[in-house]
């Protein structure tokens, strides 16, 4: 399986990279050790460039 091609969580769309539902930091690589901690480190939804928790599509 190819990890990079993951999934929004929202509304099933293409994510690119991840994004921190906290601080709004991206990253290209899930972040385990971000400052939010690496919970908060979720995919980004290429359709609204959000974090996925936060996704309005
Ligand atoms: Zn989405
Ligand atoms: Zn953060
Ligand atoms: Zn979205």
């Amino acid at each position: 399986m190819n990890e990079t091609e993951k999934k929004c969580a929202k509304c099933g769309g293409k994510t690119t990279g991840y994004k921190c539902d906290m601080c709004g930091a991206e990253a290209a690589e899930h972040d385990e050790k971000h400052s939010c901690g690496g919970g908060h480190c979720v995919s980004k939804c290429t359709g609204c460039n959000q974090a996925e928790t936060h996704c309005p599509c």
